[in-house]
């Protein structure tokens, strides 16, 4: 037999190797974003064109590579960070396996320029697949810039599988905030197709924290300092009343790199016991600084995950250290600290508290209740659907046949006359049909209605809309407002009005006629974060998610009791949809017992 076994040429094992560091252009963003902190930038500026997807590059004012170092920086395992194994253990970069360029030039057409504080000219290497094109001797300014052009170009499969804009963007964005979060004291600007999405300058860490997320964290911040041997903890947590429903602004930094812990997390989330209502997260933005001996961060190739020597006494001081802020800013309950401690701070935030209408969602809402036309505000434009029409043929005269007298008098002392629906367990809608019985799911059964009817206003423009008495003004951060600006048009068209869209603030004066005024913010977190967390590709599938999530905020829910026209109204327009016999997450709505079968078990 042959040798079979051959080396693997540099450019193929780099594309392989590319595999790994290189998921999507957020990748490529957070790999350039930290080699220019390891060149020690002070101002970083990112560009980037159609969510990294043609364009993404990294401007720094960092110290610059000399002409051979620059030709190097490509080559796979090629790093200036470090230079043996113990140095591992001595981390002070972000970087140090020296295969983030390489890997990159490898599925991208690469311009590298970059100059040292102390040459004339610099160099501009041009980089296509791991072929160098060209390199020469160009007048730049000092520091570095890299762009990466059309990433994947010569790996369709994997260009394929990226996401829509919207979500790309999205990831972009979130490794330029954890990186900006991480480095206060850098500058940093972000420009998304030509159009400023940050300008950060530098400050101190809560300057920065409200750069990102918007003014209004301001007075929600509660800071953090804690000093041991182990750890330093540093950062801020929100009041217990800002907590929000989704998770998305919980970060924590260890040695000013972003990590992913869930035992950390869990350690802040128990010092928040009691004090959040179901499904709310807390915000924290913390920042642990460890010996670099004790922690290993060489265990996952993206490095958002990290070990630490001793997890279980880390969690005992975090933990202690949020509540003992908590109980500082009297947000915690009765605490076994001392009040003296030493976490004084220059912030006083007493008295500032916001004014803000507390984001809680009545669970008991229904939107029957409150404005009785509200049910019938909802213009219906389709055809009475023939088919489920007869499903209620020669109902009139037996509805109701199957209840008993005694149930029938308690349940519906008045109206039972003529009554034709009835409720069972707050959850089902029990009718009679023509051939046997109905039991309609309630919840399933309005999202249906809900969602049918969210659909046809998008595209028919008509919804009603409820103007507000006082606009309402909502705090989001920069990237949930560009995201809103992109669904506006669909938001106004189920009947939402806006006001002023600034920066980090949504102005709202008008609603859509069945959302009542305290659930708005949840809702709209909910929608944004259903059109993080899905894959829409095409503007058909955005307003499709829309629709899906309004119907499931609004729908009401299991355990609210209906009188007997909701329940009707219900059966009505469930009858009346295209697709009555599911909820738009594919359950079934209602089902039926067929007479037949019951006068079989009574057969027996
Ligand atoms: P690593 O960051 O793991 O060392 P990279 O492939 O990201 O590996 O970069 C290789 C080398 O190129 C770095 O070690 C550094 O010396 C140099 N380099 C990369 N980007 C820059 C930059 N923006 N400014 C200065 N030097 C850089
Ligand atoms: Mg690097």
């Amino acid at each position: 037999m042959p040798d079979i076994i051959q080396l693997l040429p540099d450019h193929v094992a780099n594309q392989i190797a590319a595999g790994e560091v290189v998921q999507r252009p957020a990748s490529v963003v957070k790999e350039l974003m930290e080699n220019a902190i390891d060149a020690e930038a002070t101002s970083i500026k990112l560009i980037v064109r159609e969510a990294g997807k043609t364009l993404i590059q990294v401007i720094d004012n960092g110290k610059g590579m000399s002409q051979t170092d620059a030709r190097l920086s490509f080559e796979r395992h090629a790093t200036s960070k470090i230079k043996k194994a113990e140095d591992l253990f001595n981390l002070h970069t972000k970087g140090f396996r020296g295969e983030a360029l390489a890997s990159i030039a490898a599925i991208a057409h690469v311009e590298l320029k970059t100059k040292q504080e102390d040459q004339q000219l610099g160099s501009c290497l041009k980089i296509e697949g791991s072929t160098l094109i060209s390199h020469e001797n160009i007048s730049t300014s000092t520091g570095t810039s890299v762009a990466v052009k059309n990433l994947f170009y010569n790996i369709p499969a994997r260009r394929n599988f990226l996401k829509s804009n919207t979500i790309e963007t999205r990831y972009i964005v979130n490794e330029f905030q954890r990186v900006a979060l991480a480095h206060p004291n850098i500058a940093f600007s972000f420009y998304h197709n030509e159009n400023e999405v940050y300008n950060l300058s530098t400050g101190n860490l809560r300057q920065r924290i409200v750069a990102i997320l918007g003014k209004k964290t301001n007075e929600k911040l509660v800071p953090i300092h804690e000093i041991t041997d182990l750890v330093e903890i540093k950062g801020f947590v929100t009041k217990p009343e800002f907590a929000k429903r989704k998770r998305d602004e919980q970060f924590f930094f260890v040695n000013d790199r972003f990590i992913k812990n869930a035992y950390l997390n869990h350690a802040v989330s128990s010092a928040f016991e009691n004090l959040l209502s179901g499904g709310h997260y807390p915000t924290y933005f913390l920042y642990l600084t460890v010996p670099t001996n004790s922690i290993d961060i060489n265990i996952h190739p993206t490095k958002t995950e990290i070990k630490f020597d001793d997890e279980k006494t880390l969690y005992a001081i975090l933990r202690s250290a949020v509540k003992h802020s908590l109980g500082q800013y009297n947000v915690g309950p009765i605490l076994d600290f001392d009040r003296d401690a030493t976490l004084d701070t220059p912030y006083n935030l007493k008295g500032t508290n916001s004014p803000n209408p507390r984001v809680m969602v009545n669970p008991d809402f229904n939107p029957f209740k409150s404005e009785e036309q509200k049910s019938i505000q909802f213009p219906y434009h389709r055809e009475k659907n023939r088919e489920w029409e007869s499903l209620y043929n020669g109902l009139d005269s037996t509805g109701l046949d199957f209840r008993s007298e005694t149930a029938d008098s308690v349940m519906f002392s008045e109206e039972k006359e003529n009554s034709k629906t009835y409720q069972v367990h707050k959850k089902y809608i029990v009718s009679s049909i023509k051939s046997g019985i109905v039991y309609i799911n309630q919840q399933l059964a309005h999202q249906r209605i809900l969602y049918e009817e969210f659909l046809a206003n998008i595209t028919v423009k008509d919804a009603m809309s409820q103007q507000l008495l006082f606009p309402l003004e909502l705090s989001f951060n920069t990237a949930d407002i560009a995201l809103i600006k992109e669904i506006k048009d669909e938001l106004e068209s189920i009947g939402f009005l806006f006001g002023e869209i600034a920066n980090d603030i949504l102005v709202i004066m008008g609603m859509p006629v069945n959302i009542i005024e305290s659930q708005i913010n949840a809702i709209i977190e909910n929608l944004l974060e259903d059109i993080k967390n899905d894959i829409p590709n095409t503007s058909f599938s955005q307003v499709d998610i829309m629709a899906k999530s309004l119907s499931k905020s609004l729908a009401i829910k299991t355990g609210i009791k209906l009188d007997l026209k909701e329940q009707e109204d219900i059966v009505n327009k469930l009858f009346l949809c295209k697709q009555p016999d599911s909820s738009p997450f594919g359950k079934k709505t209602f089902i039926t017992v067929n007479i037949d079968e019951i006068d079989k078990e009574f057969n027996n």
